[in-house]
């Protein structure tokens, strides 16, 4: 896969279209968490440093095709300019002459931000018109936004064939962590597999069974493999209509030379609930009346001991109820095992999707990994084996607009 990156792109005095993700969680018209602000501010600095006039393009929620105020970006400008130390104008649509008027007069350096991209139908439709408005506006489009990048979506994939295309850095970032974890990794490979159901993650087990050679299951989903073997689950999280499904998996792995390893022990408890006396059973030992709601301290032993044999880690789900304490033991004492070798220089490791960015921050390691990354759906797809659009599309040459 090979794409051009902004030390390709011609930056100075021209009009840079970059697609990011905005999409950043709020409450009350307040930003709860920065994350996504934070890792776009090294493509912000270099643009403005570059004496690029940059023009921000986002999302933001789900508005249906039309103008919803509480999905305006606007909100953000006081948290961009903070965050980015950099000036941020706010433009109140994204075609149309008033976004033209907007970036016709801007100075090089400069930074916009236009309303979000979804209040036109024409965004989620990858219309070529729309597109085409879009692009009016720009010499070279970034993307910048991998999160978004499994969307063929007029911002996200239709602007890539109308004007040169270049990977931002926080896309460059991403893209070069999934490579060196999933398309060409240091073997051996391990991929870590939690969270509450197989179902959610089929054709992410199915694809990774073929490319590593342990996969650790954890979580809810370890029960359905575990009953699929016959053995007792009691009360715990158990998808019973699955179990075929877990079985081809398994058949799949065996095919492939992958090892599917189960957690050999589990903190159980009688009745969920904070604060509830729990009892650590072996696996096999779990009766009618209990619920495994982690994994115990000797499967962390376990998989720690073919962990310290492996040179790459992916990583994505908990194993085990982490929002609740003190079933986030598992999660954390793996998670701080791969942290320990990960800053040994042992192993590269990669996380990301869903839950796992918040569980891994309450291990206290989320920046102590290799890479994490902050795209939910997009991670999931490159592990399903898809190919993302916005990232096929920044690949091939674009026509003229
Ligand atoms: P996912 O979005 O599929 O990664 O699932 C994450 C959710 O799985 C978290 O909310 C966890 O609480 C839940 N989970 C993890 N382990 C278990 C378990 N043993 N039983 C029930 N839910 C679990």
């Amino acid at each position: 896969m090979s794409f051009k990156t902004l030390n390709d792109a011609p930056l100075k005095g021209k009009k840079v279209l970059l697609r990011a993700d905005l999409n950043v969680p709020a409450e009350n018209g307040t930003v709860t968490d920065t994350t996504r602000i934070d890792r776009l501010k090294e493509t912000i600095s270099f643009l403005v440093k570059s004496g690029a006039q940059t023009i921000i393009l986002s999302h933001f929620g789900r508005p249906k095709a039309k103008v919803e105020p509480e999905y305006s970006l606007s909100f953000l400008i006081p948290v961009l300019s903070q965050q980015w130390a950099h000036k941020v104008t706010f433009v109140s649509d994204c075609i149309g002459a008033v976004a033209e008027n907007a970036v016709q007069n801007m100075r090089d350096g400069e930074i916009i931000l236009l309303e979000n991209v979804r209040f036109h139908a024409g965004e989620e439709k990858n219309d070529p018109a729309f597109a085409k408005s879009l692009a009016k506006l720009g010499d070279i489009y970034v993307n910048d936004a991998f999160s978004a990048a499994h969307r063929a979506h007029a911002s996200t994939e239709g602007l890539a064939h109308l004007l040169p295309a270049y990977a931002g850095m926080l896309m460059s970032a991403e893209l070069s962590a999934l490579q060196n974890a999933l398309e060409a990794p240091k073997k051996p490979v391990m991929a870590v597999v939690g969270g509450a159901k197989v179902s959610s993650k089929l054709s992410v087990l199915n694809n990774l069974v073929r490319k590593v050679n342990f996969l650790v299951l954890g979580g809810g989903m370890a029960n359905t493999f575990l009953y699929a073997q016959g053995i007792e689950v009691g009360k715990s999280l158990c998808e019973r209509d699955m179990a075929d499904e877990a079985r081809r998996i398994w058949d799949t792995a065996k095919a492939s030379g992958c090892q599917i390893i189960l957690p050999s022990d589990r903190v159980t408890v009688k009745e969920f609930g904070k604060g509830v006396p729990t009892q650590i059973l072996k696996t096999e030992a779990l009766t009618p009346d209990v619920e495994a709601v982690d994994i115990g301290p000797q499967s962390i032993t376990d998989i720690t001991d073919i962990l310290s044999k492996c040179k790459t880690v992916l990583w994505n789900g908990p194993m085990g109820v982490f929002e609740v304490k003190p079933f986030d033991a598992g999660t954390n004492g793996l998670a701080q095992a791969v942290a320990r070798l990960t800053a040994s220089g042992q192993i590269l490791s990669v996380a990301g999707g869903g839950d796992t960015v918040s569980a891994l921050e309450n291990a206290g390691v989320a920046d102590q990994f290799t890479y994490v990354s902050t795209a939910g759906g997009a991670f999931l797809e490159w592990l399903e084996g898809k190919t993302l659009p916005g990232v096929s599309a920044l690949t091939q040459p674009h026509k003229a607009a």
